[in-house]
């Protein structure tokens, strides 16, 4: 009797790296030395996926990393390519979100396919220095009542681009709709429509609309009936009023729908009164949403007034997780009117969120809300490093998530350019 041929394995042992244990599914089991917020060894590639991390001295190492960080590609769960790179052309000197929603959309007469090409490109080629693999844009979706299903110029330029970029990085594109369109629900499906068949994610702008209830109602359903992933902005304020989160967690809840749903900013969650904060993070908890909270937009544009801010405005992070809510952070907006500083590049953003959460050392706990998290909050799939093929793992210049994180260190090499491509990869 013939039996198949079993091809040969392939090992390599990269020496000496340090590897996050936040982004370890089973530290238990996967083997090295735990040094803080890391584990250290020897990294054992076994026909072309990570296998253990052994602390064997007397391991054969194929290459030397001298205690280098490893980790896993990062994710870009919220950004506006569309947007970005334009502050420099807007008549526009600071303000609140109205003031800078209106010097954006003045600034759409510039939006020709050639700005709209060079300025996303110049987002993605930062994300991919920053090693982003996946990232999710929300492109302005105009509102053309009379014809719901015209594609906007910008979201055309992201798809060409989408391809372009295919094999380097996951483009999403997500609409951004005003919420008071989606309450008329022949509207809201035909949008919908749309755009599972073009392939993208139904996002809404939630803020005071009276109608946002029936609109947010109808994007759930129409996501359902589509299968479609959502992304809200939601509650970009302070004010106590606005509820739009909790809308969405009950309209998700009472139609039992299993996402993914994200929402981001939810500013005011962080400043409620207690009982109806804690109430609201429960419905979240139970509706299974994901938030991501966006740093540098909220510090920039919350709380403003003419005086020095006292609020942050950034969401209740803490809170949050501790309900065990899966929370992000995005880098948002990108020298545009809504944050005139920035760079696209997820590492620079948890720095953000840490300093403005207060979250605490050792810093490698928080990676995986620009990675694993991340991804899982977008409805992709990003392995953990004891789960992961070897391909897309980076090493980095530093043996820290502190150097990494600060800037000092962002300088990635990925395993293929490190050892035979042929050795690693299946
Ligand atoms: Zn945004």
């Amino acid at each position: 009797m013939k039996t198949a041929a079993v091809p040969k394995q392939r090992n390599v042992t990269l020496g000496n790296v340090r590897v996050p244990v936040s982004l370890v599914a089973d530290a238990q089991t996967f083997g090295g030395r735990r040094e803080r917020d890391c584990l250290a060894g020897h990294l054992v590639i076994r026909d072309g996926r990570i296998a253990a991390l052994t602390d064997s001295g007397a391991a054969d190492v194929d290459v030397d990393l001298g205690g280098m960080l490893v980790t896993t590609p990062f994710v870009e769960p919220h950004c506006h390519l569309d947007k970005c790179f334009t502050i420099e052309r807007l008549d526009f000197s600071g303000g609140s979100l109205a003031e800078a929603i209106a010097a954006q959309a003045r600034d759409k007469r510039a939006w020709t396919r050639d700005d709209l090409r060079m300025r996303a490109t110049r987002g993605l080629e930062e994300l991919w220095q920053a090693g982003a693999r996946v990232v999710r844009t929300h492109i302005d979706w105009d509102v053309v009542a009379d014809d719901p299903t015209r594609i906007p110029c910008a979201w055309q330029v992201l798809g060409e681009l989408c391809a372009e970029w295919r094999g380097r990085i996951t483009v999403q594109r997500s609409a951004l709709v005003p919420i008071d369109a989606m309450a008329d629900i022949a509207y809201a499906d035909a949008v919908a429509r749309a755009i599972a068949s073009i392939g993208g994610v139904l996002g809404a702008f939630v803020f005071d609309q009276p109608s946002r209830n029936a609109g947010i109602r109808n994007m759930v359903r129409v996501a359902m009936t589509h299968d479609l992933a959502l992304d809200f902005h939601v509650d970009e304020g302070l004010a106590p009023s606005l509820d739009g989160i909790e809308l969405i967690a009950r309209a998700v809840i009472d139609r039992g729908h299993r996402g993914p749903v994200l929402c981001g900013h939810a500013c005011n969650l962080g400043s409620l009164e207690a009982d109806t904060r804690h109430r609201r993070i429960a419905l979240i908890a139970q509706a299974g949403l994901s938030v991501v909270s966006l740093p540098s937009s909220n510090l920039y544009l919350q709380d403003r007034g003419v005086g020095t801010p006292r609020q942050r405005g950034l969401t209740a992070i803490k809170e949050l997780l501790g309900a065990g809510v899966n929370v992000a952070f995005g880098t948002d907006n990108v020298q545009d009117a809504f944050c005139p500083l920035g760079v696209h590049n997820p590492a620079a953003t948890l720095a953000a969120g840490i300093i403005g959460a207060h979250l605490a050392p050792p810093l490698g706990t928080w990676l995986p809300m620009v990675a694993t998290d991340a991804a899982a909050a977008l409805g992709v799939q990003l392995p953990c490093i004891d789960r992961s093929a070897a391909g897309p793992l980076l090493v980095w210049d530093t043996p820290h998530v502190s150097a990494l994180l600060s800037g000092s260190s962002r300088r990635w090499r990925s395993l293929t350019s490190i050892v035979d491509p042929a050795r690693i990869l299946r």
